[in-house]
């Protein structure tokens, strides 16, 4: 029963930092506890005001008699920023972090809100006087270079001023002169200018209701119906179990999803719909919009810290009815939530990286659980942490087994082995197949995309002419080439020197694997010559609406060919792709992670998901040095349920998740010694936790060291949560007492 708690107040607000203790009054003492919301008096007023209990204790910071007393737990429902404060410390307690660290992630921080505003310059009556004057003066270029250009064409956006380039400090003076004249519009919230620039939902004006919500623009088929039906049942039922959609690529999961927020509105709830950021495109936000208008709202991390503010403020305020984003549209304040879906829940963007490392789909589960919600799951190729609890009862388990487009089948998938094409004298990255699908696609003029698996590129190994990569001896799995020439395990810290022929067949055809899609780009330019082909990664995205104008220009059918790494396969509808070449399946099969295999499949099947979205069926040519791998044995059968059991055998037989569970240790430091004295004693820790749970490691990051701090890692797996948290526990207490001057620490579930 403790006597004092420390608060923090005005959580909306930037003094997160700042906590204040008040005396626990003895009536309120079994009611109080972290993340209690409470009434206290605040300020020199004494005005009452709403804060949370952050910590309790036995001993005053301050002077007994100057400290003041908690007023009153509020006794109405909880509110939703309660629920999210209580999220907030659920999240601190399960993922490690700072109580600041997770209040920041559920709170949008309101700052000074500035509507973005477009601005249009206009020359005044005086600019050409002024110009004239300017091109007199000495120092004056950039004013002189302004006017020129704003008289020649008559008006200049910002962005066209900035491009010239002129900076504000120019322009300000001319403004205040009277040379110069600026219109202003507000920037339109409802389309983030990044979906489309201005563009308007369907009942924008009216603001009302959109009847469509009860015309939906297709007729369900019989599995789509059966799903909503029971999903409908379950809501109204109050069954509360989550349910998870497993349904191949283009089988009509959105308009499924849409169905049931239909009637989430009609009952007058509010959803969540969480997308990858990747795949929030125009055309999905264009769906929706036709769908529940003005009703629905988009965030993503594109917009400021105010534009986010003052969406979730028009969400509190019952303005809208959906919200739509990334992960942290997990958090938008509605007060009546009744459903969140969560698409392509596999994707690894719904797990932060930056503390707290929440997961979003456990976050919605918790989150779901204190709003009465109800959990929508829904991919082509679900999480094996999904599938296991849908397996288990956990979640309810639904199918969809067709593509939902009358007469769109799903594609022809073939594997290639390249060791075969080597061996037979073809030296190209394109095997022979797949060059002959490609000439035939050209024909037809159809398209083509050319999917480049870039993940784990870095730094992995392989024999050209086995296929064999060079791994752990210990670990089954890849190993990765550091700079200093040296293989090493990131699991265990094996290292040998990089070896000059493959240890698998003696092979001199070793090497790490040096191809990128501008590499792939110049051999279609060999190949086809005069055949446009566009090309999609982190150098050719980099504006701020870079995917979008490559996008597009593909769909307008700009470009016959489409090249590109993970970005283009989530979610693009084309029609008239009709084949689809995956230049090199392996690459993600070693990335030294226990879930490359779920990943090459999940990569893949998405990727073959691209093809034949229209009438005109499609095909898919799998390249691949190992064909008999069951990430891609299943993938050309397009049978998830035996790459499910074979990899779930995998899982067990090393207790890795969710056979087990698994958490990352994380120590970083700019002193080596450090670090490396206190990731030793939390190993020592470990020791001692007992006999669930079991270590791996300590060693060295893969990147051991980022910006001068180096990193020192261990993994502590265990059957059950709550003894990793108790590890955790313990860990953080040791770092407390011991390494916060000169350590950070992180702590990363899965
Ligand atoms: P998923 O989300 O599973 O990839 P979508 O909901 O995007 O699938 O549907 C794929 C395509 O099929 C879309 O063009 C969609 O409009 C269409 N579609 C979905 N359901 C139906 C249906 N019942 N009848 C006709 N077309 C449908
Ligand atoms: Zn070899
Ligand atoms: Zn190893």
């Amino acid at each position: 029963m403790a006597r004092y708690a420390s608060v923090v107040v005005d959580i909306a607000h930037e003094q997160l930092d700042r906590s204040f203790q008040y005396r626990v009054p003895p009536s309120l003492q079994e009611k109080i506890r972290v993340g209690t919301p409470v009434i206290v008096p605040f300020g020199k007023s004494n005005r009452a005001i709403k804060a949370y209990v952050t910590a309790l204790g036995d001993v005053p910071e301050w002077d007994e008699g100057k400290l003041k007393e908690i007023e009153e737990v509020p006794r109405h429902l909880l509110q939703v920023e309660d629920q999210l404060v209580a999220l907030a410390f659920w999240m601190k307690e399960q993922y490690g972090a700072t109580l600041i660290q997770a209040l920041r992630t559920v709170m949008p921080v309101k700052e000074k809100v500035r509507l973005r505003e477009a601005r249009r310059y206009r020359p005044a009556p005086t600019a050409a006087a002024a110009l004239a004057e300017a091109k007199k003066r000495k120092n004056c270029a950039a004013r002189a270079r302004f006017l020129e250009a704003l008289l020649r064409e008559g008006s200049l956006t910002e962005e066209e001023a900035k491009k010239l380039p002129v900076t504000p400090s120019t322009i300000r003076p001319l403004l205040e002169q009277g040379v110069v004249t600026v219109e202003r519009k507000q920037g339109s919230w409802t389309v983030p200018e990044w979906m489309g620039g201005g563009a308007q939902p369907p009942d924008a004006a009216s603001g009302a209701l959109p009847d469509l919500l009860h015309r939906p623009a297709v007729t369900l088929n019989e599995q789509q119906k059966n799903i909503v039906d029971s999903l409908v049942e379950a809501m109204d039922h109050r069954e509360k179990k989550a349910a998870l959609i497993h349904g191949v690529t283009g089988s009509g999961k959105t308009e499924v999803y849409m169905e049931l927020i239909g009637h989430t509105i009609a009952q007058k709830k509010q959803a969540i719909v969480l997308i990858p950021e990747i795949a929030l495109t125009y055309q999905t936000a264009m769906r929706f919009f036709a769908r529940f208008g003005s009703r629905a709202a988009f965030v993503n991390s594109r917009l400021s810290a105010g534009e986010r503010y003052e969406q979730f403020l028009r969400a509190k305020n019952g303005e809208i009815d959906v919200m739509i984003g990334p992960r942290s549209a997990l958090f938008t304040p509605f007060s009546r939530l009744g459903l969140i879906v969560i698409d392509e829940e596999h994707e690894n963007a719904y797990k932060s990286e930056t503390a707290p490392r929440y997961h979003a789909r456990e976050t919605a589960m918790k989150r779901a659980e204190m709003a009465g919600a109800m959990v929508v799951l829904g991919s082509a190729t679900p999480s094996m942490e999904a599938y296991d609890r849908a397996c288990r009862g956990e979640y309810l388990l639904y199918r969809l087994t067709k593509r939902a487009v009358f007469q769109s089948h799903l594609p022809q998938i073939h594997v290639v082995d390249l060791r075969e094409e080597l061996a037979a004298g073809n030296k190209s990255i394109f095997s022979r197949m797949l060059q002959e699908k490609m000439r035939q696609c050209l024909q037809r003029k159809e398209q083509i995309m050319l999917f480049l698996n870039r993940r784990g590129y870095a730094g992995f190994v392989s024999c050209r002419q086995c296929g064999q990569p060079v791994c752990c001896p210990h670990c089954d799995v890849s190993l990765t080439m550091h700079s200093d020439g040296m293989l090493r395990c990131h699991y265990c810290g094996y290292a040998v020197p990089t070896p000059g022929r493959c240890p698998a067949c003696g092979s001199p055809y070793i090497a790490g694997f040096g191809l990128g899609t501008q590499k792939v780009q110049e051999m279609i330019g060999r190949l086809f010559p005069g055949v446009p082909a566009l090309r999609m990664d982190m150098d050719t995205t980099s504006g701020k609406e870079g995917h979008q104008k490559i996008l597009s220009a593909f769909a307008a059918g700009k470009a016959q060919i489409l090249i590109g790494t993970q970005m283009i396969v989530k979610g693009h509808d084309f029609p008239n792709v009709t084949l689809v070449g995956i230049v090199a399946a392996d690459l993600s099969l070693y990335t030294g992670n226990y879930r490359a295999s779920e990943q090459t499949f999940q990569l893949l099947t998405q990727a073959a998901g691209r093809a034949g979205r229209g009438e005109k069926g499609g095909d898919v040519v799998i390249q691949t040095y190992t064909p008999d791998h069951y990430s891609i044995q299943c993938c050309a059968r397009q049978d998830y349920e035996t790459f499910y059991r074979r990899e779930m055998a995998f899982r067990r037989m090393l207790c890795y998740p969710p056979a087990g569970y698994l958490m990352e240790v994380l120590v970083t430091s700019f002193q080596e010694e450090a670090a490396q004295k206190a990731i030793e004693q939390y190993a020592a820790m470990v020791l001692h936790a007992g006999d669930d749970a079991e270590r791996i490691g300590p060693t060295d990051a893969s990147v051991s060291r980022i910006k001068d701090q180096y990193r020192k890692l261990m993994y502590v797996k265990a059957q059950n949560r709550q003894t990793l948290i108790e590890i955790k526990d313990k860990i953080e207490l040791l770092y407390d007492e011991l390494h916060r001057e000169t350590c950070c620490l992180q702590f990363d579930f899965s």
